[in-house]
């Protein structure tokens, strides 16, 4: 459905405000039908992909930000669900540690950028560095300002050689958060994934919002586009980031690759 597509694409030099973005959107999608419709989605991401291999010259990087507990593991479970997983490439992002710390912020990102013919999944990615970085001050700003320009230089220089980029935010409400915060501490299942940390991000949320806000305005261009994702409905979320991620691949349009002269009309004995 290109029109509620398109209502979450951020164009270049945007003015976006993110207090303008509701997080419970469901652009009159039902419930109900969704499970269906993702079903059918993922369908037809799976026949893309699999062109996308066989033509084996370019790749898909898709992008995902959040604020913690918005669903991001959930997210891509849901969307690579029943697909091959020979032709994708999940990357995570803690904070850096080991050879990670000795170089600079760009270096593991670009070495987890997807091969050709595959399609990539970064769960947080290069824009920590301009996010709880400069949230939480590790840099001085005159550091993580100059990132701005390194990362649509470096997301260019991706698009140019044939990675195709789409950049996705994961909006929740902070109330949503508060509820999914408190089920992990609440769920022995889930309790490994709070760290009391999470709660000191919390209270910094107007900061990250303004954070987040800025690095979409100043990072959202034609090659590498962002998309606000309402995220308080786990079914909206998951079928929006699904229609982005086949959207993407249609306009892609991979070509298999031509037969071999001779084969048509062969038979096998
Ligand atoms: P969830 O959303 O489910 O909580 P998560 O992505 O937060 O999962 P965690 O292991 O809880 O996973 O946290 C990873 C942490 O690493 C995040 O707080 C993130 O901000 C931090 N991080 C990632 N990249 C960097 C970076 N370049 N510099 C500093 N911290 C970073
Ligand atoms: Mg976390």
């Amino acid at each position: 459905m290109p029109s509620a597509l398109s209502k979450l694409r951020v164009g270049p030099n945007s003015t976006l405000r993110l207090k303008d973005h509701p997080t419970d959107a469901t652009f009159g999608w039902e419930k109900e039908s969704a499970k269906a419709e993702l079903a059918d989605v993922i369908a037809r991401i799976d026949v893309l992909q699999q062109r996308l291999a066989a033509e084996g010259k370019r790749s898909v990087l898709l992008v995902l930000q959040a604020m913690d507990a918005a669903g991001k593991d959930g997210t891509i479970r849901a969307i690579t669900a029943g697909l091959n997983p020979a032709g994708f490439e999940v990357a995570g992002f803690k904070a850096p540690g080991g050879p990670e710390t000795q170089h600079d912020y760009l270096w593991r990102v670009h070495a987890a950028v997807p091969a050709k013919g595959r399609v990539g999944i970064f769960n947080r990615s290069h824009y920590e560095d301009v996010l709880i970085v400069r949230v939480k001050g590790f840099v001085p700003k005159s550091v993580w300002s100059r990132r701005f320009a390194h990362i649509t230089a470096f997301e260019q220089l991706l698009a140019d050689e044939g990675t195709t980029i789409v950049k996705v935010f994961l909006n929740v409400s902070k109330e949503e958060q508060r509820q999914r915060l408190q089920e992990r501490i609440d769920d022995p299942e889930k309790r490994w994934k709070f760290r009391k940390g999470d709660l000191d991000d919390r209270a910094l949320w107007p900061k990250y919002q303004e954070a987040y806000q800025d690095a979409i305005r100043r990072t959202s261009t034609a090659v590498a586009p962002w998309y606000v994702v309402p995220a308080d409905r786990n079914w909206v979320r998951n079928l929006a980031v699904a229609k982005i991620l086949l959207e993407t691949l249609e306009r892609m349009n991979p070509k298999l690759p031509p037969p071999e002269d001779g084969i048509e009309g062969l038979i096998v004995e």
